[in-house]
């Protein structure tokens, strides 16, 4: 059995076998893929209120759920992350909804792999993992064995649903790291991994690039790709690419997912100040800087994407970006980045002050009125 992809202009046709898994050989017959915008935000402008669970849609609203899919697809996503944000029994429980945690992911994956499966070409389904939400050991109460068994029976549904990949996103804790990818590892299907480097340069538990990109050669099993998603806007997001690419080498497939700019409140609604131009520009800097997977974390919309799309296609690939040249187009970068940039990966060299619950406890109150409550729960971390 051959799936036959339709000719769209900057990709490479070529078949696939039945036995080949769509994400890996995307991977190996394209120069870059888009994956696809927000999950959160949009389903916000469809009748999402702040504090449900997006998960619970997977029965309540699949046909919404299926229509976002439907429209990043439109837009020429190659991959669909599937609406399981927040699908561990931890965040589910807070909607008393963990007895569902199997029915509810494995929807997720069914409801994008018939999205992607009509599409006409090869889209990827990435069976999207958040965080649990709970601090782990040492600093908090989750243990390793705990979170390791909630990602990995995550994952199992997802699988069962029909996903091709499983895709750990925003996370910031190396325990929680090495957990659910030890945890996604029981499904055998490539994994993905990205962090959100939002604060200085670093995640809000300290984690800097380099510190990654050691963490990344330690995981078993390793990664298809790593990046970094989320985050405090465009600029940030490249120069991140650029240390992860510095740091990790041309070998190591990495992915930029960043917000659609930067959160702002207006009239008392979120809104991210991204415009598809800004976009379209940010899709080509991070594919210079190193980035093989691009799209858009929260905020991002159809409309987002079809610019980036149309942007990758027609680009021709360059040289990396310098960091004037990402300041001068994209906007700020912190001076934590600013310092990994130059070489220097020490705390005292400008990077955030690290792993420090109080400061990550205020990052998550911060996110949790802001961008999070894009998602689940009011926990910390949008997508
Ligand atoms: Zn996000």
């Amino acid at each position: 059995m051959y799936f036959v992809e339709r000719a769209m202009p900057g990709m490479t046709e070529s078949p696939m076998s039945a036995t080949d898994n769509r994400f890996t050989h995307l991977l190996a017959t394209r120069p870059w893929l888009l994956a696809d915008g927000a999950t959160g935000s949009n389903l916000f402008d469809v009748g999402l209120m702040s504090g449900d669970a997006p998960e619970l849609w997977n029965t309540e609203h699949p046909d919404r759920i299926a229509a976002l899919h439907q429209s990043f697809v439109d837009a020429g996503a190659d991959i669909l992350l599937t609406n399981s944000f927040g699908g561990t029994v931890y965040r589910l429980k807070l909607h008393n909804a963990q007895s569902r945690m199997a029915e509810l992911n494995a929807l997720a994956a069914q409801i994008a792999r018939q999205v992607a499966d009509a599409s006409g070409r090869t889209v990827a389904v990435a069976g999207s993992m958040g965080p649990t939400g709970e601090i782990m050991e040492p600093i908090g109460p989750l243990s390793f064995d705990e979170a390791k068994a909630a990602f990995a029976e995550q994952a199992l549904a997802l699988k069962a649903g029909g996903a091709d990949v499983l895709w750990i996103e925003t996370m910031s804790s190396r325990e929680e790291v090495e957990a659910a990818v030890a945890g996604a590892g029981v499904a055998g299907l490539p994994i993905v991994c990205t962090l959100s480097f939002d604060t200085n340069g670093r995640t809000m538990m300290g984690i800097s690039p380099s510190d990654f990109s050691a963490i990344e050669k330690t995981l078993s099993p390793r990664l298809a790709a790593c990046g970094t998603n989320c985050g405090v806007g465009a600029s940030e997001v490249v120069a991140c690419i650029h240390n992860l690419a510095q740091a990790m080498g041309p070998e190591v497939v990495l992915v930029a997912k960043g917000n659609c700019g930067v959160p702002q409140y207006v009239d008392g609604a979120i809104c991210y100040n991204g415009t598809p131009e800004i976009m379209a520009l940010y899709a080509r800097m991070a594919l210079d800087a190193g980035a093989r997977i691009i799209g858009g974390c929260c905020g991002t919309s159809a409309k987002h994407l079809r610019a980036m799309r149309d942007a990758l296609e027609a680009h021709t690939p360059g040289p990396a970006p310098t960091l004037e040249d990402i300041n001068a187009r994209l906007g700020d970068v912190s001076n934590g980045a600013r310092a990994q940039w130059g070489g220097e990966q020490s705390r005292a060299g400008g990077a955030a002050p690290g792993a420090n619950l109080s400061r990550g406890r205020a990052a998550r109150a911060r996110r949790a009125g802001s961008d999070a409550g894009a998602d689940s729960a009011g926990e910390g971390a949008g997508v």
